[in-house]
């Protein structure tokens, strides 16, 4: 996506207490500044999947999600950038009152269209080409979350993005495993990563990964179940002081619905001894600021 710069992703050092007391180092790969809604790894994921829809001659886009999708947001900005028309398809009835994520999709030009939820589950489980032409005609169609090996692919670039031979631990937010995934493929022998799913009890997961890779053999990883808060975009006051706290040590932002949640996850691993002294950790932040909007207002510093 030329149009889009990631010339200014930084890798910030985190250095706390905790960090000098366990003797080890945290980074954070600041995916979350490339765009404000093109953001992190949905930038990378939907790359591969422009790059085959200009190839083979599509005009449209379609894709699936949830009304506060940071899929929708940035396949809206990046089909517009593209020049491409864009279909988003909304879990769920239609809103009285449209969410952040769907007014600014629309505001890209996106075309909304709502599905119930029972329907929408079903035409996304049987990934139904034929449904999706009766009625959109031809278009390329992405998956929810840019989910599958185009999406790996393109996440796979977020660890060469930069030298990180270093780092002897990787770690990231979870939804549909594709980031994960792109991670695994990417690193190293001697790198071992984590995923921490933002989803309440979604131990489906780890088969959605294995899915996705090239070979039956997958390095070892690991993914953490213990920081969902509830589950998918749900939250407490806990996690929201942490973010203002987080904000406040390091000017960092983080989203309430992911990179939170994998932060205070790492925090408490750390604190568990999870990571060896010694290790050298990047979490990636993978962006998804704009889902922050949808909170009450004033909840955050930032
Ligand atoms: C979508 C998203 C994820 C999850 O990525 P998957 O590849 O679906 O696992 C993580 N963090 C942020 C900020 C996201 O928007």
């Amino acid at each position: 996506m030329q149009e889009l710069q990631i010339t200014d992703i930084s890798i910030d050092s985190i250095e706390n207490q905790l960090t000098l007391q366990k003797r080890l180092h945290l980074a954070i790969l600041r995916l979350d500044k490339i765009h404000p809604i093109v953001s992190g790894n949905k930038w990378f994921k939907l790359q591969y999947y422009l790059r085959e829809a200009t190839e083979k001659g599509y005009q449209t886009l379609l894709t699936f999600g949830g009304a506060y999708s940071n899929h929708i947001a940035a396949t809206a900005y990046a089909a517009k950038a593209h020049g491409f028309n864009a279909i988003g398809v909304i879990r769920g009835e239609q809103p009285q009152q449209w969410s952040h994520t769907l007014q600014e999709a629309s505001a890209q030009g996106m075309r909304l269209t709502f599905l119930p939820r029972n329907e929408f589950a079903q035409i996304k489980r049987n990934a139904s080409a034929k449904w999706i032409e009766q009625r959109f005609g031809k278009v390329y169609a992405i998956p929810e979350g840019g989910y599958g090996k185009l999406g790996k692919h393109g996440a796979a670039d977020i660890l060469r993005i930069a030298d990180t031979s270093i780092y002897t631990h990787f770690v990231s937010a979870v939804g549909t495993g594709t980031t994960v995934a792109g991670i695994l493929q990417a690193s190293g022998a001697n790198q071992h990563v984590s995923g921490i799913s933002v989803m309440k009890n979604n131990f489906g997961l780890a088969d959605e990964i294995q899915k996705l890779s090239d070979s039956p053999e997958l390095p070892e990883f690991r993914l953490i179940h213990d920081y969902h808060f509830g589950g998918y975009a749900r939250y407490s006051t806990e996690l929201l002081d942490f973010m203002n706290n987080f904000y406040r040590t390091t000017h960092i932002p983080l989203d309430f619905v992911y990179t939170a949640k994998m932060m205070f996850g790492v925090f408490d691993l750390i604190r568990n001894d999870y990571y060896p002294p010694g290790s050298v950790i990047l979490a990636i932040h993978t962006g998804g600021l704009q889902g922050n909007e949808s909170l009450p207002p004033g909840r955050l510093l930032f």
